[in-house]
């Protein structure tokens, strides 16, 4: 029987996010570890590797295909109440201990991801852009394992995706190069990113580094892409007064656009002992956001219990623009030329007609 390794290294295409080395090694430029690879070894994600002759990367299989809620995303101010048919591979460039995908982000990291292998479905990107088709999905993301380590697999399916007019987003960690930016950049519409903590030393605990997340947040933006950040509020972990602050202040000097999810963590994984995020600790959050002068901040992962943080209000007057219970879309009142209907106010977002 096939290993992981085996199974996942045959599912694998020329890699084209590299920079060939006089030596017969490669860079990576997929994701910020920027890997030097050399001839019969894996960068840090496992799922790249050398074959002796060139970088391979993973091509023509999904481990996740669903037609979700573009609110799962989550994207609040993208088409909201569209389809986002959402598809994944495996593997991850961080290690997060409080990871709650990790069988599909842990894969060849950590042996208990194995039985991730039945995950597996070989497919083309025709047949993926065709089931967006069929179920009407507005807009195609690539979602569930880290897409950045599989770019050149999310750029074949993009490819098709703009052709047919769907518009195409990243849920993303953020550990971005440029150059993968710039090879995403002409089919990518828009991008999510966590923000996991504003402590260095915290971050390289997961396997990233603090500055190149800050980076491509602010690269995100300047690119014109439309952006929503996430931060996963983990107790005794990141969700100090100050370090909340810290992070509503640096998305402010972005833009004071960026919407803000503070989502709730549930135990998992590695954590299983810290306790789920209590709704005060997630409203705490949230009034940060708001009180640092975020215009659009909402609190995630607990539905029905976090007041107005699930429902999007102009930042004017105050009026309810779209209403929310978790996923579910109650009301729509902003139409595609993205104003508030009564003060006229421009709401940040890529909007849909009014019905
Ligand atoms: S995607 Fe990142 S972790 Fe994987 S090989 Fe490339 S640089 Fe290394």
């Amino acid at each position: 029987m096939s290993t992981l390794a085996q199974m996942l290294d045959r599912l694998t295409a020329p890699a084209e996010l590299v920079i060939p080395q006089a030596d017969g090694s490669v860079r990576c430029t997929a994701c910020a570890h920027r890997c030097l690879v050399r001839p019969g070894r894996r960068g840090v994600c496992q799922v790249r590797f050398h074959d002796g002759k060139e970088l391979r990367a993973p091509w023509g299989y999904v481990a996740g295909l669903n037609a979700d809620p573009i609110e799962k995303k989550p994207f609040y101010h993208f088409l909201p109440g569209s389809v986002a048919l959402t598809f994944g591979m495996l593997g991850c460039d961080l290690h997060c201990d409080y990871c709650q995908n990790w069988l599909s982000s842990q894969a060849l990291r950590d042996p208990a991801a194995d039985e991730s292998a039945y995950f597996i479905r070989r497919v083309s990107p025709e047949q993926i852009v065709e089931a967006g088709r069929r179920c009407g999905a507005e807009v195609i993301a690539s979602s569930y394992n880290e897409p950045l380590i599989t770019s050149e697999w999310a750029v074949s399916v993009f490819k098709l995706a703009v052709q047919t007019g769907m518009k195409c987003v990243y849920v993303s960690n953020g550990n971005a190069t440029p150059e993968v930016l710039e090879y995403l950049r002409p089919y990518l519409t828009g991008m999510k990113i966590d923000l996991k903590t504003m402590q260095d030393k915290n971050y390289r605990r997961l396997g990233g580094v603090l500055k190149n997340v800050l980076d491509t947040i602010k690269r995100v933006k300047e690119m014109g892409l439309w952006l929503e950040v996430v931060t996963l509020v983990v107790p005794g972990f990141n969700d100090s007064n100050e370090e909340l602050w810290e992070m509503a202040r640096f998305l402010l000097s972005v833009s004071a656009d960026i919407p803000w999810h503070v989502t709730a963590f549930h135990s998992d994984y590695h954590m299983q002992e810290t306790p789920n995020t209590p709704v005060s600790t997630l409203t705490r959050a949230a009034d940060i956001g708001r009180e640092a002068g975020l215009r659009y901040v909402y609190a995630g992962n607990i539905p029905g219990r976090v007041g107005e943080y699930e429902h999007t209000f102009c930042p004017k007057c105050r009026t309810a623009l779209v209403r929310r219970t978790g996923y579910l879309i109650h009301e729509v009142r902003i139409g595609a030329e993205g104003k508030c209907p009564k003060c006229g106010e421009r709401i940040a977002g890529i909007w849909n007609p009014l019905p």
